[in-house]
């Protein structure tokens, strides 16, 4: 569980006041970031959050939390299993096309896999893989969205055409699954999408390609 902990070193580096959500056990610490991303990205929501919408980067740039302030997303969690804030709750961002009034998005860094196990423009973007500490991260952020009252959990890619591996296998089977199947959160079921977006596939709730 020592992924969940990020200690004081990234407090001082930052000089942000962080969440510490001081908690029994399972409870996840997240770095505030919201005095240092672009407040101009928040625009008001026209109904209650119920909803958490999960995506990856397709592209890292390692554990610095600084190197990502400009990705539209309320949480961000970096290979080291670190979680930064960029943007309160509150705020609607467009982030997760037709799930956006409703939903809040977590992007996970790194270029992942399909399942098919390649990656996209490699040369471009790397060959990374989820790390454990993101699969922890994830699974502890979730669980604390769904005690402040988030009951659905949403793939990228059932709300947008253009992307079909978003958040992909890696991160749906051992993230987003594992909120349906251990929190009894609700993905819409199978065949469920909105606007032109495609239903998450079989292949991506069975997959083994990280653990
Ligand atoms: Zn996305």
């Amino acid at each position: 569980m020592s992924a969940l902990i990020i200690g004081l070193a990234p407090v001082a580096v930052f000089g942000v006041a962080a969440l510490w959500v001081h908690a029994r056990s399972n409870r996840v610490e997240i770095v505030d970031l919201t005095a240092l991303a672009a407040a101009s990205k928040r625009g008001k929501r026209s109904r209650t959050v119920d909803a958490v919408v999960l995506h990856q980067m397709s592209f890292s740039r390692g554990d610095d939390l600084h190197r990502y302030l400009k990705v539209t997303a309320h949480f961000i969690i970096v290979p080291n299993g670190t979680i930064g804030q960029l943007h309160p709750m509150s705020a609607r961002l467009s982030a997760s096309d037709g799930f956006n009034s409703r939903s809040v998005a977590i992007e996970f860094a790194g270029n992942l896999r399909s399942v098919d196990g390649g990656w996209y423009r490699p040369e471009d973007y790397g060959r990374d893989v989820l790390t454990a500490a993101q699969v922890l991260a994830g699974r502890g952020l979730l669980r604390q969205l769904r005690a402040a009252g988030i009951r659905h959990v949403y793939a990228h890619r059932q709300s947008s055409p253009k992307r079909g591996n978003d958040p992909g296998p890696e991160i749906w089977s051992s993230v987003g699954q594992w909120g349906v199947d251990v929190l009894g959160l609700d993905d819409g079921g199978d065949g469920y999408a909105i606007a032109a977006g495609k239903p998450i596939p079989d292949t991506w709730r069975s997959s083994t390609l990280t653990l």
